[in-house]
């Protein structure tokens, strides 16, 4: 390993976290190295939506050169961190070069948890960056293309979609595949293709969208189901295969396109790292963001558990990481500088979730004040326009969604992934004919 290059502020990682304290950093005269495995900031919110083609891969990342162009202070490194030493406050990436800062910044987010569920890291579709997004849009196109050449893949799950978790990002997924089926398909393939097609949403909880208020939560379940998507609460998944997914009470539902938006934790990463690890593998930091027992050391955002003045975790949410990347800055500085560290407030703005056309759900403010239908369709627009980074990208997306809204066509419909394009059709499953013969419906996926 080289002599580590010594920097004032080392980031790891450039979400929302990382790019809010970059930016903070730098506009306050710091120096800062910022480290990515991607050469963009992705706007994860709307990741489904480039997964069912409703908006391009480009309006959801902005490569960060751009971003920091007319910023000298912020050096953009294009690596994947394989290594860090939380003690020496030092990074390594895969090609084995080293950088060491006066302070370290952790803001790496998290990574999907599978849950040791058999077949899952191996056949479902995880949800979290935009190469998930284009690899999953690329599968359902496979799909349906299948269904389309043969009918007989029909039979064999090839237009049934499984979405795992009706947490924020399952649903909002659910509820834009089932859309793509009623509004989309049609013109893509056929109307009878179209009515063949199903989308499941599985959960092992009672109910969908937990954060959300018991009306907020009834009403999503009904805009779900109204728009065709088959609520399957209460169940775990037991297995994923390559022919679909097997459930607790011991249904199986045969399936292509097994959407993963089950959970996350915290980031292999971390682990050998020295930084401490609490609940779900993520990082216990001090109310300051600090990291205890660790000199000059901060994690943030997703990779964090941040707590709030009563204990509890906060959310992981876009909003949080943006608003602990601002306020990280000030205790930098502080450490840097001289002065006192402050502990983080998070300003609760709400939560929100969009389920389909003129159907969403808001509850704004500290309060949550409710709105559903078309004032939360609006209300999630607008704050998805305001917080999409760069304008270019704000202007794609809506004349994206203008064109989806009033054409029910999505020029976005190609495929990029052929690995997952490409469907797996051999001998299925050794328990497969037995799932068949508990299932009776199998052929359309039902259990
Ligand atoms: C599908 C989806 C929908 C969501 N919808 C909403 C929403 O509507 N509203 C909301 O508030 N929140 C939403 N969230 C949550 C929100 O996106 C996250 O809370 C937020 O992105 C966390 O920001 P972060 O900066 O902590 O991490 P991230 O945004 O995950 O950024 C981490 C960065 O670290 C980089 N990185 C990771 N590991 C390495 C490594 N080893 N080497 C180099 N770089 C690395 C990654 O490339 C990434 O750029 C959603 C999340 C998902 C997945």
């Amino acid at each position: 390993m080289t002599q580590a290059a010594s920097h004032e502020v080392v980031i790891v990682g450039a979400g929302f976290a990382g790019l809010n304290a970059a930016r903070g950093l730098a506009a306050r005269g710091v120096d800062v190295l910022l480290l990515d495995r991607n050469n963009y900031h992705q706007f994860q919110p709307l990741i489904y939506q480039v997964a069912t083609s409703q908006i391009a891969s480009k309006d959801v990342a902005r490569p960060l050169r751009a971003i920091f162009r007319r910023d000298r202070r912020v050096r953009v490194v294009t690596a994947e961190v394989t290594a860090i030493d939380a003690k020496t406050r030092t990074v390594t990436t895969s090609d084995g070069l080293s950088y060491q800062g006066k302070v370290l910044v952790v803001a790496a987010g998290a990574e999907v948890n599978f849950f040791g569920i058999p077949g899952a890291a191996e056949h479902a579709f995880p949800l979290y960056s935009l190469d998930d997004a284009a690899r999953l849009r690329s599968r359902f196109l496979g799909a349906l293309d299948a269904a389309d050449r043969d009918s007989r893949y029909i039979d064999r799950g090839a237009l049934n979609v499984v979405v795992v978790g009706a947490g924020p990002t399952g649903v909002e997924t659910a509820g834009a595949v089932a859309e793509s089926m009623t509004g989309v398909v049609p013109s893509y393939l056929s109307p009878e293709l179209a009515r063949a097609g199903r989308v499941y949403l599985v959960d092992m909880l009672p109910e969908v969208l937990m954060p959300f208020s018991e009306k907020s939560r009834a009403y999503a379940a009904e805009r779900l189901r109204a728009g065709g998507v088959e609520l399957r609460l209460g169940a775990s998944v037991t297995e994923v295969r390559k022919d679909g997914v097997k459930l607790k009470d011991g249904s199986f539902i045969s399936s292509r396109t097994v959407v993963w938006a089950g959970g996350l934790k915290g980031r292999s990463l971390l682990a050998g790292s020295g930084l401490p690890q609490g609940k779900g593998g993520w990082v216990d930091v001090d109310p300051d963001l600090s990291v205890p027992g660790l000199e000059g050391v901060y994690a943030l955002g997703d990779t964090a558990n941040i707590v709030d003045g009563a204990g509890q975790r906060l959310p992981q949410l876009g909003s949080v990481a943006q608003q602990a990347g601002h306020h990280v800055v000030r205790n930098v500085l502080a450490d840097l500088r001289g002065g006192r560290r402050a502990p983080f407030v998070y300003r609760d703005k709400g939560i929100m979730a969009m389920i389909g056309r003129g159907a969403a759900i808001a509850e704004l403010g500290s309060k949550h004040r409710r709105f559903t239908g078309p004032p939360a369709f609006l209300a999630w627009l607008a704050v998805h326009v305001v917080l999409m980074s760069g304008i270019r990208e704000r202007i794609g997306a809506v004349i994206s969604w203008l064109w989806d809204y009033c054409t029910r066509t999505r020029p976005q419909i190609v495929v990029d992934r052929p690995d997952a394009y490409e469907i797996d059709w051999s001998e299925d499953g050794e328990d497969g004919e037995e799932d068949a013969a508990a299932s009776p419906g199998r052929d359309r996926a039902s259990a």
